[in-house]
Formats: C-alpha cells, structure tokens, sequence
C-alpha cells in the first residue's frame, strides 16, 4: 500500500508570524500608496509576494556557513562552489555575482546591443531593465498558449515559438542580438520549457550565429517538470536532465534566490572563454574580484549545498505539488487560476476574477489589495502595472495579454495549512466580487519596466 507522502524534512527552527485586524491593514495600506512592496514585513501573516530569497535554508546549508572562506582571492568556498555548479551545469567556467539582476546586467553588457534586439520566450523584468538602459529592444516569443491565460492544458507552455523565431530571423537576423530562454517561464506562470524546445531553439541560434543564453532561476523545478511531463524523460534523473538543458546553451545566467535554495547570490556561468574574461572584467568593476564576485565565502559555500538539495526529486516532488494543492483548493471555489499550475506559485487570472474592472483600473493590483486586507496574505501583481508601457511613438497606454495576480510560494517555509487560510480568504472574496471597484496609478518612475516596486495607487471607490 502507498502511503500518502508528506514534506520530506521536519522544523528544526521557527520563525513566529503576526495577525493583526482589518482595520489595521487599511491603515497600512493606506499609508503603501496600495502598494504592497511598501508594506512592512512585520506586517504581513502569509508572504507569498516572492519566491525569491525567502528560502528555509536546512541544517546542511547552517553548517556549511561555518566553513566559509572569506579570502578575498581563491577561497575555499569558491571551489567548493564552482565545483557543485559544474556537476549541476555542465559548464566549465563559473563567476559568481551578487544577484541575479548583476547577473542580467552582465548579459547586458556583453551581449546587448543599442538598438538591437534580444529575443526571449519571455524575458524577465530586470533583464528587461537592464536592457532598457543600454538601449537593447527585448521581443517575448512565447507560444500562443503560453500568451493567453486560456485553462486548456499544455504541458510546456513557456516553449518558445519557433517558427516564429526563424521567420524573425530571417527578415531581421543582423538586428538581433542574442536569444534568451528562460526556464522555468515566470511571466505566465512559472511556466517549463521542453528540453526538445530547448534543443530546437538552439539549432535555430546556431544557424543564424546568433548566441544562445539560459536565464536559468528555476532550473530545478523545469527539469522537474521534464521528467515529469516529457516523453522519454520519465527514468532520466534531475542532474542529468539539467546537464542537457544546459548543453545547448553558450552561456547561463542564474538569481540563486529561487532554486539556489539561499537568500542571496547569483551565478553567470559560461562554456565560452573568451566570454568568460569578459565577464571577469565585468565583475571587477561591478561585483568583486572574480573568486567572490559581490558574495561572501560563507553565502558561496551555502548556495553549493543548496544548489544540490534543489535538485533532489524527493524535494521537488514536495515542492510542485504544494503548489499544486494550492491550485486544487482554489479551483474547488471557483477561482479562475492559470492551468496547469506552474513551479513557484499559483497565478489568478484578474479579468476573470473582476470582470467588470477595465485593464486600465489594475484588476489584478485591486485584487492583491484585497487578499492583504482580508487576510494579510501578500500576494503580487504580474499585470497591467507590472507589463503594462507606453508606446514610443504615440505615448498610449499599451497593456499586456497576461493580466495576474501571482502568489509565489517560498521554498520550505510555508506549510498547506497556511495554503488553506490562502484559499479560504480568496474564495470569500471571490463571493463578494462584485462589491470591489479599480484602482488609479498616481505616481510612477522612470525605468517604466520595473514600475511596480514603487507605484502609488488610489482606490476609485474611496
Ligand atoms: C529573480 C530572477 C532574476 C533576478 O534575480 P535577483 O536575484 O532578484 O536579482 C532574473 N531572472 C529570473 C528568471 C529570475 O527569476
């Protein structure tokens, strides 16, 4: 008989979290602007606003922090490092960085150009950023499926459109830079890319000469998903299916925040040499000498364990299907979600869920406004404040296909009872729908891609 299986680690440590009322966090909401990036931590029950960072490190990780090197040049930690992230990567040479977004400007950097274009599936936001400072254009050539939030089933909805990307390619190859992939596809939900996609990618990029890059965060929870959803795959183990990924790549960008299973780092990590000076260069201006990189030894050593316990399948398992529950309990009331559920949370479709709020009144901001107040759970907006932009020319309002509320789960921390509180609180408010009314952007700055983190809003009905 097949037990039903549990998380497969027990608490060692606890972190207490606080409730407050109502009427406590219209105060605090008030006071963020509607706004839940402005919130305090302290304030907030559930936090589901992230994935990134906010990992429960285990006793492994602990222990390795005691053994940190901080040498300033070619300490222990580095190696230790280096050697984990080529067993998981397959690639040869490894600099460290502080972040992932150092990591994006680096890519930025060395392989952007003003005034070309960087085709991705769909890129991230502080790729997106970074590119917008130097002038790059980045186009997202994800799959039809993966641009709609249509529920129909697709197992790999993050793939890259590839007749797309060669017809791009042959009208505009000398205006494009370089492609970017990123795994699994945050965007649209946490979405996984197919290891034949990635392949298939690749020989188009070879074709056209043009460099091939993996944004790489998530790359434990896509294999996971190949192993699960990929014909051929299913007896394949994670680290192998990694390695492959990675084959067809020149280089890889990685936030260790997510599969890193650590709060802070981030890796570029390279088979080309003459890259690779480039990027030691790169990091002696920006980050630290090429041995640490914007990371202490301590923070180096805990990122080479975790890196290995992110690809554990038991962990995996445990990991996707949380988030799974999650999706199953809010279907169960009726909550229009993206389908399938994805790796690192569950997204909630805003315009299915507020019909009756315009794309231009936020739909989904109002919604993670009203999951703080109801329930303290902050969750974040990934819709017409976050991807929403101007046009260049005419200066209108362009908002994007997606429109989503994202509740990211962070790894190791949370257990499905707070997944039940989560459920309950939407559920309610999904009842009440009808009452709740959109939101005004009143303040916005510059770099217009990465809005969110410091928009004020107004709510209309006040
Ligand atoms: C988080 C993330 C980044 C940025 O990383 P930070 O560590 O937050 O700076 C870049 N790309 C992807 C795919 C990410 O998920």
């Amino acid at each position: 008989m097949k037990y039903m299986t549990a998380e497969p680690f027990r608490i060692k440590t606890v972190e207490p979290i606080k409730q407050t009322t109502k009427d406590y966090r219209q105060k605090c909401l008030a006071e963020a602007q509607y706004n839940v990036f402005k919130l305090r931590a302290e304030d907030v029950y559930i936090d589901c606003i992230t994935d990134s960072g906010t990992t429960a490190m285990s006793q492994n990780q602990w222990a390795a922090i005691m053994r940190g090197d901080e040498s300033y040049a070619g300490s222990q930690s580095f190696y230790r490092l280096k050697e984990s992230v080529e067993d998981i990567f397959g690639m040869p040479y490894v600099q460290p960085v502080h972040q992932g977004r150092a990591a994006d400007h680096m890519i930025a950097k060395l392989y952007a150009k003003p005034g070309k274009y960087a085709i991705g599936n769909m890129h991230f936001d502080t790729f997106r950023g970074n590119a917008e400072v130097v002038g790059c254009i980045p186009l997202d050539f994800v799959i039809p499926e993966g641009r709609s939030a249509n529920q129909e089933y697709h197992p790999f909805k993050g793939n890259m459109d590839i007749p797309r990307l060669r017809s791009y390619l042959e009208a505009h190859a000398s205006e494009v830079c370089c492609i970017i992939m990123t795994v699994t596809c945050n965007n649209n939900g946490g979405q996984p890319v197919s290891l034949e996609n990635i392949r298939e990618t690749s020989k188009v990029a070879a074709e056209f000469n043009i460099p091939m890059i993996m944004d790489s965060a998530r790359l434990a929870e896509n294999a996971y998903f190949i192993k699960m959803r990929e014909p051929g795959y299913e007896d394949v183990d994670i680290k192998t299916i990694t390695r492959e990924m990675f084959s067809y790549v020149e280089s890889a960008v990685m936030s260790s925040k997510k599969d890193g299973l650590v709060n802070i780092g981030g890796l570029f990590v390279t088979r080309n040499e003459d890259i690779f000076h480039q990027a030691n260069q790169h990091s002696i201006v920006y980050e630290g000498f090429t041995t640490y990189g914007g990371m202490s030894g301590r923070d180096m050593d805990a990122l080479a364990v975790g890196l290995q316990e992110g690809v554990d399948a038991a962990y995996l398992e445990y990991r996707i299907n949380q988030v799974k529950y999650l999706g199953d309990r809010l279907k169960e009331k009726g909550v229009p979600i993206i389908e399938p559920t994805g790796g690192h949370g569950v997204y909630v479709d805003g315009r299915k869920f507020f019909p009756h709020i315009p794309q231009h009144e936020f739909p989904s901001q109002r919604l993670v406004v009203a999951l703080y107040e109801e329930a303290g759970v902050r969750a974040v907006e990934i819709g017409a404040c976050a991807f929403g932009k101007k046009d260049p020319e005419t200066g209108e309002d362009i908002w994007p296909e997606l429109e989503t509320m994202r509740i990211a789960i962070s790894r190791r921390v949370y257990t499905d009872n707070h997944m039940d509180v989560i459920a309950e609180a939407l559920g309610d408010i999904y009842k009440n729908r009808d009452q709740y009314k959109g939101m005004r952007l009143v303040f916005e700055g510059p770099i217009t891609s990465l809005r969110h983190f410091t928009a004020g809003f107004e709510l209309i009905d006040a």
